[in-house]
């Protein structure tokens, strides 16, 4: 089938992106722990390192942890004194990323925010957090309208945005769907058609995921 062909060549390609220790400890952790297998897959969160590292990015804003495997690929992107600020609102996702992440030996680098992240978000702005260079949109879809009005108070000019799973395997086409995540990305497209500060594009991906697609933002000049 297509989708093992899709497989076989992520494993193909996969000698570019190898796991050492930590990064296999992080997703089996998470397994082991019952977290849901919907993490980003190896050479995913190798391209959000390089993203992270190409733009210099010192601060790093993650919007969905996990159990913390895409948290470690962004954080090893970060100059010693860097700061990665990742929100959860599952507690017990948060305590088994916060296990990794110690394990990893990143967690003076990170700090995980329990709580849902619109209202973490609201605090941050409140707070005056300094502009974060890079920004991972990976957690309830229905939300990224939001998340993405939130990040632009959290963000500077040059900015850079991820969204992930944003084509949910074609379903993003069909205007009726009934499924609140599709409709989200749809919403998501809404804003930022010819918006003001964003800058966007949407790539569709295959690979041992299945069939999606991220969307990357540049906050304008
Ligand atoms: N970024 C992770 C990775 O690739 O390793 C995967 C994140 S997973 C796709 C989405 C996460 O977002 C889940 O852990 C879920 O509990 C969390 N989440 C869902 N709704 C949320 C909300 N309103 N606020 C914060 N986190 C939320």
């Amino acid at each position: 089938t297509a989708a093992e062909t899709w497989t076989h060549v992520d494993e193909y390609f996969s000698v570019l992106v190898p796991e050492d220790v930590a990064l296999v400890e992080t997703r089996h952790a998470a397994a082991a722990g019952g977290l849901p297998d919907i993490a980003v897959a190896a050479n995913q969160g190798k391209l959000l390192h390089l993203l992270a590292q190409s733009v210099g990015a010192r601060r790093i804003l993650e919007i969905g942890t996990l159990g913390g495997y895409s948290t470690l690929w962004l954080a090893r992107a970060l100059p010693s004194d860097g700061r990665l600020t990742t929100l959860e609102i599952d507690p017990e996702h948060a305590r088994v990323a916060t296990d990794s992440l110690t394990q990893a030996g990143v967690d003076d680098l990170v700090d995980v925010l329990v709580g849902p992240a619109a209202d973490t978000l609201d605090s941050l702005v409140g707070e005056g957090a300094e502009p974060y260079d890079l920004v991972f949109i990976d957690a309830d879809k229905q939300s990224i309208p939001r998340y993405l009005e939130q990040t632009l108070e959290l963000t500077r000019p040059g900015s850079v945005v991820i969204v992930d799973n944003v084509v949910r395997g074609g379903a993003v086409v069909d205007a009726e769907h009934p499924d609140e995540r599709v409709q989200g990305v749809r919403s998501m497209v809404e804003l930022l058609t010819d918006h003001p500060r964003y800058d966007a594009t949407v790539v569709q991906t295959v690979g041992s995921k299945g069939y999606d697609g991220f969307a990357l933002l540049r906050v304008r000049d």
